[in-house]
Order: structure tokens, then sequence, then C-alpha cells
């Protein structure tokens, strides 16, 4: 993908360790703490995050919320929840779209010139991994233009295949 506007890399790492403005938490819905990114989020950022998030009543599929960074190097987390895969059949891929959009446009409001998305929906729920690069990778790129504080976009792999399928996907994308 080639934006002259923005920076668009793909790494493997922890996400919890980036220097960022704002990094993405593929929450649940009730905002409470969960597995996978979502617990190692909570464990790095300490018990202050719950404790806020305690407050923001949950968040529904393909919504975000905002909080503090608490004690990680970024300054907030966007939390937003994915879909469940079932199949395909049950809005998965405009719920995926709506939650990589929605986490987007909250980041701009805020003023984020840099923000990090793990691979949503692909570890505990279940999400076709290249299906959901496609549609990080083309909502990314469509939502851009509406948020214009975003200078860069790290997509924050955990394991170097996804990583792979990201690279391979933004050869052909750009
Ligand atoms: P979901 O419930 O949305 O599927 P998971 O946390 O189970 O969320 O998985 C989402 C992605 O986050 C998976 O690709 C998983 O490998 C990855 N992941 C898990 N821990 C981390 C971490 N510390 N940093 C970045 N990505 C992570």
């Amino acid at each position: 993908m080639n934006n002259t506007h923005h920076n668009i890399t793909i790494i493997v790492a922890d996400i919890t360790t980036l220097h960022v403005d704002a990094i993405v938490n593929a929450a649940n819905e009730t905002l409470l703490g969960g597995g996978g990114v979502d617990g190692a989020i909570h464990r790095a950022a300490g018990p202050e995050l719950l404790e806020e998030c305690r407050g923001l009543g949950g968040c529904a599929t393909g919504e975000a919320k905002i909080t503090a960074g608490c004690r990680l190097p970024a300054r907030y987390i966007i939390h937003t929840v994915g879909p469940v895969w079932h199949g395909g059949g049950r809005h998965e891929a405009a719920r995926l779209a709506a939650a990589y959009a929605n986490s987007l446009r909250l980041a701009a409001a805020h003023h984020v010139r840099s923000i990090a998305f793990p691979c949503i929906s692909t570890g505990i729920y279940g999400y076709p991994a290249k299906e959901a690069a496609t549609i990080a990778l083309n909502t990314v790129r469509d939502t851009l233009p509406q948020c214009p504080s975003i200078e860069t976009v790290i997509f924050c792999c955990f394991s170097e295949e996804d990583a792979e399928i990201y690279r391979g996907m933004c050869s052909w994308t750009a």
C-alpha cells in the first residue's frame, strides 16, 4: 500500500511494547479483560486500566472506545470488538471493517498521529487470517482520508506467518 501522506508498516511484535500514540485492543463486549492480546494489554497496563474500563459500559461489536494507556508507553488504548467468526454469513466482514474504521476515527478525534493494530478477531474469535488481513488493509486505506492527524499505521502481527500475509497483500494492493 503506497500513500504519500501515510506511513503504513507491518511488524512482528508484542503490541504492548510499542511507543505509539495509540494501540488498538481486540477486546470483547464487556471490556473487562479477556485472553490473547486483551489479557496482555491489561497485564502490561496495570489494574488502573480495568478501573477505567468499568466506567465505559462495554462496547458493541464493530464499535470502539478509548482509555488512557496507563502503564503502557502508548498514550491511549482504543478498545474495539471484532466479530466472532461463524462461517461468514453473519455480517462478519462488515463488522470487522467497522472495528477498524471506528478505531481510526476515534483515534483521529483524539489527534492521534501514530496507531498500531493487532490482527483483530483472528485469535480466539477464529476469523480466517487472510480474509481478515484483506479487510484490515482495505479498510485502513479507505478510512485514512477521513483521519488527517494520522501519519503512521502499524500492523502489529504476533507471528511471522501473519506478517507474511500482510506483506504479500500490500505488494498487490499498492
Ligand atoms: P480475538 O478475540 O479478537 O480473536 P485474540 O487476542 O485472541 O483476539 O487474537 C487477536 C490477534 O492478536 C491474534 O493474531 C493473536 O496472535 C494476537 N496477539 C496475541 N497477543 C498479542 C500481543 N501481545 N501483541 C500483539 N498481538 C497479539
